[in-house]
């Protein structure tokens, strides 16, 4: 089994569910006491935050890229950015790197595919809904995305910053995001993107009204498929 590397603490609240999941993932497809092999750099979020708020991107892709080549020294084959929103800074990662970096689209876009969905609605932070460097990743494969309306962004990033990077699941913000969802279904939207790794804490496929593709567990398995060779 190949080595996991984990940039995470974007937030420490989805790097736990990366964590669990990669470890139960493991003990899924070999049985027994068979756990993952990973090694995490988990980074102080409010630098990362304030980073984004200001724009500074080229920071953050320096930061982000000195650490994940810290993974590297400390024996990672591969390395996981767990966070969507840090892919804006993908490219400054991978460059600096001689191990791959596993996109966390190119895997969501994979179970899309191979689900048959064509149409696809994204939910996740201002950033990955506004911004190109996620829906062109996307759209580059011949999807459809949809996003919410500017005033349900809003609300969608809020609960996000405010509420599940902070460990808080209120059933008041699951209803919201299942409103918006519903309205995003109206749209014609065939499946949803959880596209932030901590909206798997506050929806599944028993609360949401569209079949969901959840980006952390998706990326969890193909890192599996990867480091197991599967
Ligand atoms: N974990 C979130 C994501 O997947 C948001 C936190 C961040 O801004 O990195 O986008």
């Amino acid at each position: 089994m190949k080595v996991i590397g984990l940039l995470g603490g974007m937030s420490w609240e989805s790097t736990l569910y990366y964590y669990q999941e990669l470890n139960r993932g493991v003990r899924e497809r070999l049985g027994g006491l068979h756990s993952a092999q990973c090694v995490m750099h988990s980074v102080d979020f409010a630098e990362i935050e304030k980073m984004q708020e200001e724009g500074d991107w080229a920071a953050a892709g320096e930061y982000l890229a000195h650490r994940a080549q810290q993974l590297k020294l400390a024996g990672a084959d591969c390395v996981l950015i767990c966070t969507n929103t840090m892919h804006r800074v993908y490219p400054a990662i991978q460059e600096g790197l001689d191990i791959p970096v596993l996109h966390i689209a190119d895997g969501t876009a994979d179970a899309l595919e191979s689900a048959g969905v064509q149409k696809v609605a994204l939910l996740g932070t201002r950033y990955t809904m506004e911004q190109d460097f996620y829906r062109d990743r996307l759209t580059a494969r011949g999807f459809e995305v949809l996003v919410p309306e500017p005033e349900e962004r809003a609300r969608v990033n809020k609960i996000i910053y405010h509420e599940l990077c902070l460990g808080q699941v209120l059933d008041s913000s699951r209803d919201t995001y299942v409103r918006i969802l519903e309205a995003l279904a109206a749209r014609g939207a065939q499946a949803v993107i959880l596209g932030c790794t901590e909206i798997g804490l506050l929806i599944d496929e028993h609360t949401s009204p569209l079949p969901v593709f959840d980006t952390t567990l998706i990326h969890v398995h193909s890192a599996l498929d990867w480091a197991l060779g599967t």
